[in-house]
């Protein structure tokens, strides 16, 4: 199955890449091609950005009436939803996520999104302020003008609907650049939100290689804002790049984030939620909760009922609807995957459940769900960010021990705490160096939670009224009364 072919979108026409260049994506389950598509250039990315400044500058979005925006983002939200099949369709294909899931899960919340902020358009304004005597002072809230979003693989979506919900529901104008291996989701939100009235120019699309695209978006001046998910790294190197025309950028970057089990908890609830907490996604999540931290008095029974509870997952057809785990995104995602777990034993952790690639008739970047236990925080696969189904199971004695190891890390996204007694929670919810804290639960999302990291995770917060900061400046007005 393949799905249709796709052109770019600069200034509200579908038209192909100016050097008449595609390329293939892959289906991760079968190693056949996904689809094709027009393959941009710096070219195509000034025509969009320029196209994008002009909608900013002289076109209707930002300027039209706040509730009239709502309602354009409210209807697209409900073509998504009648869009589902269709959507989750683009996800299965593109990288391998179970069309079930993409229907029950990221479709619904990314519509919910579009709802939230279409919410939010009537109600981001400034504020009047005592003022000094003899003067009127007041504060005005604007749009930041045009923002080109970088946005990978892993929930090509959702991801997207984080930075385009808020951008479009206060005014901004954007440059769409999705990852190469998973563009085509990003496409077809882009086709539904000009179907539901977003005016041409206001949302364009560029797809092609990021180093090409992606660092053209970064460097060009007519983008006032980069909202970028992916790896560290290559955040690293857009914030150089974006120093020299003083764009304002946020970053969502990578993880490896701590789910920490006291003894105490509810150990059944804890195992789902550990369990779910790493595989979900095939573990190509940036908050999964790869190192799971349990209190040495209960570690052994815990990596038992963590090996059964893995040891029923099995993984299948994403486009079956009883699949639940599909395949890694891609043939060079699977081999990371291997090499960790090869890492891992070299290094002395004790393989306790799966590490072998599994595909199905020969075909497919399936592995299984993995879990090493007697791993120590030193170990490289309890520091790097390995981006698959790969659990570290690290015992600690205390509160203070689980405190020290989970916060021992370059990065800060997210952790979880499972235990029954409340002042621990909360203490630990104070003492946890991560922007996200769950806890007795792992992996949920609302819309309305700001999320983001500290430390090498990145800086800025999605969702929420927070994400609307980003995307707004304010202005102050000092009028005398003379
Ligand atoms: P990458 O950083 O490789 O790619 C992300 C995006 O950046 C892609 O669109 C890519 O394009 C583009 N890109 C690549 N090089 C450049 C460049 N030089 N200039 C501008 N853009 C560029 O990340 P992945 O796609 O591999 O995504 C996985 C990473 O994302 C993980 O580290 C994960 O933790 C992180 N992540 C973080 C989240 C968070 O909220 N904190 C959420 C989800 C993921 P192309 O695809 O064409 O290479």
């Amino acid at each position: 199955m393949k799905l249709p072919d796709r052109n770019l979108l600069p200034d509200g026409e579908w038209v192909p890449a100016l050097s008449g260049e595609t390329f293939t994506t892959t289906n991760p389950a079968t190693e056949t091609p996904s689809g094709t598509l027009a393959k941009a250039g710096e070219a195509d990315v000034d025509r969009a950005a320029k196209a994008a400044r002009k909608a900013f500058d002289e076109g209707p979005w930002p300027k039209m009436a706040p509730a009239e925006r709502a309602r354009i983002l409210w209807r697209a939200a409900q073509k998504m939803r009648e869009r589902a099949e269709d959507l989750a369709k683009c996800e299965a294909l593109d990288m391998g996520k179970p069309v079930s899931e993409g229907k029950a899960i990221d479709v619904p919340f990314t519509a919910d999104l579009f709802e939230y902020y279409a919410g939010w358009a009537t109600k981001v304004h400034g504020e009047t302020l005592p003022g000094i005597p003899g003067f009127f002072v007041h504060t005005l809230r604007e749009p930041v003008g045009v923002v080109g979003m970088i946005t990978p693989w892993n929930f090509p979506m959702l991801l997207l609907s984080w930075k385009l919900a808020p951008a479009l529901a206060v005014g901004c104008t954007c440059v769409v650049k999705p990852a190469s291996l998973t563009p085509h989701s990003a496409l077809l939100l882009a086709e539904i939100l000009v179907e539901a009235g977003v005016p041409k120019g206001a949302i364009n699309v560029v797809t092609g290689p990021g180093g090409a695209v992606g660092n053209a978006l970064v460097r060009h001046p007519a983008v006032d804002k980069i909202a970028f998910t992916g790896e560290t790294r290559t955040g690293q190197g857009i914030l150089r790049e974006a120093a020299a025309t003083m764009k304002r950028v946020t970053m969502e970057l990578g993880g490896k984030s701590p789910n920490i089990v006291f003894a105490d908890a509810d150990l059944d609830a804890a195992t789902k939620g550990a369990i779910a907490g790493v595989f979900y996604n095939k573990g190509e999540v940036c908050a999964a909760g790869s190192r799971i931290l349990v209190e040495e008095k209960v570690v052994n029974d815990f990596v038992e009922m963590l090996k059964a509870r893995a040891g029923k997952m099995s993984h299948g057809d994403p486009l079956d609807p009883k699949t639940r785990l599909g395949p890694q995104a891609s043939k060079a995602q699977l081999d990371t995957v291997l090499k960790y777990v090869a890492r891992g034993r070299e290094d002395g952790a004790r393989l306790v459940c799966g590490g072998r690639h599994v595909p199905i008739n020969g075909k497919g970047y399936f592995v299984e769900p993995t879990i090493f236990d007697r791993v120590t925080n030193g170990m490289t696969i309890a520091r790097e960010e390995i981006f698959g189904p790969v659990a570290s199971v690290i015992p600690f004695k205390d509160e203070a021990e689980a405190l020290r190891i989970a916060n021992d890390s370059e990065f800060g996204l997210a952790s979880g705490v499972w235990t029954r007694d409340v002042g621990r929670a909360h203490r630990m919810a104070r003492g946890l160096k991560a922007g996200t804290v769950w806890v007795n639960t792992y992996n949920v999302y609302d819309p309305a939670a700001p999320f983001g990291g500290c430390k090498r995770s990145g800086f800025g917060r999605e969702l929420g009224s927070a994400a609307l900061e980003h995307y707004t400046e304010m202005k102050s007005v000092i009028q005398s009364l003379q």
